[in-house]
């Protein structure tokens, strides 16, 4: 465990010292804004979809190291794959986070690849919401364009 904990620090630390993906995008045609007021984190999310693929994306805002560096994984994590791809994955680390992943589930695991790491957080259970904040943008970003999704309304 502790391996993965000096991963985590790692991968977070880096993400949020030199965010991937990070300012405008040009061309956008989806965007969501999410909202974690429980520590202040903002992330606005640009979308470029094209026959159901996302083509492109990228962050703007601020917040805490988890969330940024969180935002930066995600929009790795999910550019070039389809928009069905993309949710399969909210859910899986929505599952990962929560401690809701069958850890048996070897391949749904495997598909979380370098998104692993975000596991970590789970050591830090008021940091979850920062950690998750990047996806439920995304998912409201594909699935609401235009709206905001905050944590407040309780869910994680
Ligand atoms: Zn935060």
């Amino acid at each position: 465990m502790s391996d993965l904990t000096d991963l985590y620090q790692e991968v977070i630390l880096d993400h949020n010292r030199r965010p991937r993906n990070f300012g405008p995008l040009p061309g956008s045609n989806r965007a969501a804004k999410g909202d974690n007021p429980l520590c202040g984190d903002v992330v606005r999310l640009q979308v470029r979809v094209e026959d159901d693929a996302i083509e492109d994306v990228s962050f703007e805002g601020q917040g805490c190291a988890i969330s940024t560096a969180s935002a930066s994984l995600m929009t790795e994590a999910v550019k070039g794959k389809t928009v069905a791809e993309a949710e399969v994955l909210f859910d899986r680390i929505h599952q990962l986070l929560t401690g809701k992943l069958d850890p048996g589930d070897e391949e749904a695991v495997e598909a979380l690849g370098k998104l692993q790491v975000l596991s970590g957080v789970r050591e830090y259970p008021m940091r979850v919401k920062c950690a998750t904040l990047a996806w439920h943008t995304l998912h409201t970003a594909l699935t609401d364009p235009g709206s905001t999704v905050t944590t407040e309304d309780g869910s994680d």
